[in-house]
């Protein structure tokens, strides 16, 4: 589905993201792990055509993305930010890309109302965004990013002000929720326990290469160099 080459971004000469080649197959659920700094929400970006490219190519669904804007690459995203609309409320956040997609008012009610029900806010729908506390607002952000089932989901730390029970709860159910609706997933996370409970591949990055790929278990039981070893908190 997702198809990086020798992708590149450049800020003032250093390269936060240094010629990555990725693929994501259809259906697969990734991870991105790696330190502070080392070019993973950079990344995300540039497949999101949020940040041009200095070289390489970005192709989803085979087609090449330069050019094509943010809102034609049929990607869902939640940055680290989440910005959420603050003149809308919690109902008109979520359904917003579904009435771009022109879904019909009742279905967009019920599904509004079901991921409200996921994200652990049932009936918040009415609330103003202002009212709500950062934990909060990041979980209608996810229920945003979701709403349309885009073809490819771009999380940057979508879990990461909750607190350890709400993220286990939410962990689960995200995992039951790609797998049912076959969603394809690129998810940043500073949580090694999240990647690993969610992911069907790890992708351990260090100053904007890829340092290692492989399934959970083969990252976790052969880290491919001491830098890995280390960023999974092995002593040698
Ligand atoms: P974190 O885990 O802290 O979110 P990250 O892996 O997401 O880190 P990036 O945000 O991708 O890291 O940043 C990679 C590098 O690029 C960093 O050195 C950062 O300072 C730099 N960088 C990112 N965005 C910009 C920008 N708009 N202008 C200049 N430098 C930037
Ligand atoms: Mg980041």
């Amino acid at each position: 589905l997702l198809r990086l080459d020798g992708v590149t971004v450049r800020f003032g000469g250093r390269a936060a993201v240094d010629a990555v080649d990725l693929e994501v197959a259809r259906h697969e659920v990734v991870c991105l792990l790696g330190p502070s700094g080392s070019g993973k929400s950079t990344l995300l970006r540039a497949v999101a055509g949020l940040q041009p490219a200095d070289a390489g190519r970005v192709l989803l669904g085979d087609a090449d993305q330069a050019g094509v804007p943010v809102h034609r690459r049929g990607v869902g995203l939640m940055f680290q930010d989440h910005q959420l609309f603050p003149q809308r409320d919690v109902a008109g956040n979520v359904a917003f890309g579904l009435r771009m997609h022109k879904v019909a008012r009742r279905e967009r009610d019920r599904r509004v109302a079901e991921l409200l029900d996921l994200v652990g806010l049932p009936g918040a729908q009415r609330r103003a965004v202002a009212s709500l506390s950062g934990g909060e607002q990041q979980r209608v952000a996810l229920a945003r990013a979701l709403a349309p089932e885009p073809r490819l989901l771009m999380l940057d730390e979508p879990l990461g002000q909750l607190d350890r029970g709400l993220r286990e709860r939410l962990v689960g159910e995200l995992r039951e929720l790609f797998g049912r609706l076959g969603t394809t997933v690129l998810a940043v996370t500073h949580d090694q326990g999240e990647a690993f409970a969610l992911a069907d591949r790890v992708v351990v990055m260090r100053d904007g290469r890829i340092a290692q790929t492989g399934t959970p278990l083969e990252v976790w039981q052969r880290p491919a160099s001491a830098f890995v070893a280390r960023f999974l908190g092995f002593d040698n």
